[in-house]
């Protein structure tokens, strides 16, 4: 008998059909006689479209994007749906089966309203039920507040819920069944030569998925590498007896180091700010960053460059998408403080990364991916790297040109798994 962590996404749990399907899924591991805890997404489709009835009550606010607490109760609703029904389907097979929303296990998070960091998840009333027998059916993504409020953890959440609820639980295994049957070395929708990884280690599966690479949320991997706590990703997808290894995110090993690269992630939600006729003195980068952090926009890659004008420089730098309304008004405000002649936006830009632990002992990475960019004709904007990750801003034109020729320089083809 073991303790098992199943979470469904929302293409798994898209229509009574497939929520069928996972039932039958679950069944097959509580009939083990495992103690069962499953984490749901809300239906595929679901979250966007109650995040755009958020975003057109909140359109008159000139800091645009959902900004309002109340955003966490309509979004998390989702959720509440498909764990009800599939408690429903496991009864309708005879299993036993009831569903828990985020705040009556109670799954604690901190105030941070539509990202929240969970802060504790009290098991005691859950575990006590699941060890009884009763699958316990959690509505993924959702918590409760310090204040008492349903609270949400950022898009993709529900992985999250499941590695914390893996963790709280000391589960012997996380199971995360997704549209994919694994982790691949790109998105295998972009690039149909991507292939699965039997294994990848925790750090680079943390850069993939930071770097845009959806299959998990960011947190959900640092939370099972803090806890060392292996995660399989496999699709609902598999027809039954067939062969479903999925691909295991763990701790990293000597044939992992082998792979100079890894896989190769992109992201779409960029934007690029560039603030042209900056004073060229001491301090100035640190004052627009503190800008910039007192209004909540996260400033990922920064160059800055002399400008034609003298003593003037040029700073350019990329926040999230949707960050872009919120970082231009703090920028607005604090002009004449900072000294800057002009502000441009582009966000038609894409960021692309190459990832991989074995780029620690192995130089040419950089060469060679710039050259198989400029091969193409792809200009580069902005270069960020880590011990592990090269990251580069282009055109979002060239996003997919881009992937697949980072996948074709890299031999990932070829790689072995
Ligand atoms: P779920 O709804 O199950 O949480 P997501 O849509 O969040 O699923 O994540 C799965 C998707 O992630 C896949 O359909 C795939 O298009 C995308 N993806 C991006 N990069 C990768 C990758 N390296 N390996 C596998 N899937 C990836
Ligand atoms: N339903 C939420 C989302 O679409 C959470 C999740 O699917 O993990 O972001
Ligand atoms: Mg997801």
């Amino acid at each position: 008998m073991a303790r098992i962590v199943m979470k469904f996404g929302g293409t798994s749990v898209a229509d009574p059909d497939r929520i069928r399907k996972v039932a039958a899924l679950v069944q097959d591991e509580a009939a083990e006689g495992n103690e069962v805890a499953v984490v749901v997404s809300a239906m595929s489709g679901e979250t966007n479209r109650l995040v755009a009835y958020v975003d057109e009550l909140s359109a008159d606010s000139d800091i645009g994007g959902a900004i309002d607490d109340e955003y966490d109760t309509i979004v998390a609703s989702g959720e509440q749906v498909t764990s009800g029904l599939l408690a429903i389907a496991l009864r309708r097979r005879g299993v036993k089966a009831r569903s828990w929303q985020g705040w009556q296990i109670p799954l604690q998070t901190d105030g941070a309203h539509s990202s929240a960091r969970i802060k504790g998840i009290e098991t005691l009333a859950f575990a006590d039920s699941i060890s009884k027998g009763t699958v316990g059916v959690v509505a993924g993504f959702q918590g409760i507040s310090p204040d008492g409020r349903v609270s949400t953890l950022g898009r993709g959440g529900s992985d999250t819920s499941a590695v914390a609820l893996a963790v709280a639980l000391n589960a012997d295994r996380c199971d995360i069944y997704t549209d994919v049957d694994g982790v691949y070395t790109t998105d295998p929708r972009i690039v149909p030569e991507a292939r699965r990884l039997n294994r990848i280690a925790f750090e680079e599966m943390l850069e993939l998925a930071s770097q845009g690479a959806k299959v998990l949320q960011t947190r959900s991997v640092e939370l099972a590498m803090n806890n060392n706590l292996p995660i399989r990703v496999l699709t609902s997808f598999a027809d039954e007896g067939q062969e479903n290894p999925g691909t295991l995110v763990c701790a990293e090993d000597e044939t992992m180091e082998e792979r100079v690269v890894s896989g190769v992630a992109y992201s779409r939600d960029e934007a690029q700010i560039s603030l042209l006729g900056l004073k060229d003195k001491p301090g100035v980068v640190a004052q627009v960053c503190g800008v910039m952090s007192e209004a909540d926009v996260i400033v990922d890659m920064i160059v800055q460059g002399i400008s034609q004008t003298e003593n003037s420089a040029n700073l350019v730098f990329t926040v999230g998408e949707r960050d872009v309304k919120k970082a231009l008004a703090a920028l607005d405000t604090a002009k004449q403080d900072i000294g800057f002649e002009d502000v441009v936006v582009n966000e038609k830009v894409t960021k692309v990364s190459v990832v991989g632990i074995g780029m620690r002992s192995h130089t040419g990475v950089a060469h060679t991916m710039f050259s198989a960019l400029a091969e193409r004709g792809i200009n580069i904007e902005v270069i960020a790297t880590s011990e592990i990750k090269i990251s580069v801003l282009i055109d979002a034109e060239y996003t997919e040109l881009a992937v697949r020729a980072l996948h074709g320089a890299f031999e990932l083809e070829a790689s072995r798994g």
